[in-house]
């Protein structure tokens, strides 16, 4: 059966880097893991083999005929757009301790998947997600470098990133046109008190022209309060979006009561 490149499917060939994708979770069998978009199975033969037990979720009707043998009463198969599935309603008939959530992720609506996750508030407490290698610099990237953004620090506030491997493209069928890297997301507690809905929206505010300044983007919002904070932190009044920290955007919000 051909691959279907309007979902992404490009899987993956290489049982060194499946061994060391299952290897980055330590589970036990009160946990659950969520694999997106299985495919033919590359993970799932060996996420199969881990204490806990198995949900996966893949769009793809066709891949019945890998799936299928996969199927038990410690691993589930639906077949389903992840965008569309309300994954609180979907969890709640499962016992379990901690979530982890992999995935080979169809490359079109990586973001998409992982703000969804996010958003959810499902609590998933670490996920390793395959992912394009220039993306995976955007989810790990620090501020004065070209990748950082506001993707960067809505992962970041809720998940300590890492690259973890580096996956040339031959190692997938077909093969696809860029490199890639699977990155681990480990669960954060920070301890800020803010309105997360809103300091995202001013984050978003803040990112809205990338190459513009800080004032630029932030008109409607009082910048002699931005300008004190900038100043405190030895940044200028020209400053960039990408030139500031989590810690500083903080700052910058609180001081702006919004
Ligand atoms: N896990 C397999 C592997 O590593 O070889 C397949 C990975 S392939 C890059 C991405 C998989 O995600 C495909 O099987 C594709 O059909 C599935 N997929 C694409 N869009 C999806 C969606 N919206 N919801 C669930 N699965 C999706």
């Amino acid at each position: 059966m051909k691959a279907k490149k309007s979902l992404g499917q490009n899987f993956l060939k290489n049982d060194t880097i499946i061994n060391e994708i299952v290897s980055l979770f330590n589970v036990t069998e009160k946990d659950l893991i969520l694999e997106i978009g299985p495919g033919r199975g590359a993970l799932t033969k060996k996420l199969i083999d881990l204490p806990s037990n198995l949900i996966c979720i893949e769009i793809d009707k066709d891949m019945h005929m890998f799936l299928d043998k996969y199927e038990s009463n410690k691993c589930h198969i639906i077949y389903e757009d992840i965008l569309n599935i309300d994954l609180n309603k979907l969890l709640a008939s499962y016992e379990f301790n901690n979530l982890y959530i992999v995935g080979n992720l169809p490359y079109y609506i990586t973001s998409p998947i992982i703000t969804k996750i996010i958003d959810s508030k499902i609590n998933a407490l670490e996920m390793a997600f395959m992912v394009q290698n220039e993306v995976a610099d955007r989810f790990c990237s620090l501020p004065k470098h070209r990748e950082y953004g506001y993707i960067t620090l809505f992962i970041n506030y809720h998940y300590n990133v890492s690259k973890e491997i580096f996956v040339s493209k031959e190692n997938f069928n077909p093969i696809p046109k860029v490199d890639s890297a699977v990155i681990k997301l480990v669960k954060r507690n920070n301890n800020y008190t803010i309105d997360d809905e809103k300091y995202f929206q001013f984050l978003k505010d803040a990112f809205k022209f990338k190459r513009k300044t800080l004032k630029n983007n932030l008109q409607g919002y009082d910048f002699n309060r931005v300008l004190s904070i900038l100043e405190e932190n030895g940044l200028s009044v020209n400053a960039r979006p990408e030139e500031i920290s989590e810690e500083v955007f903080i700052k910058i919000f609180n001081s702006l009561n919004c």
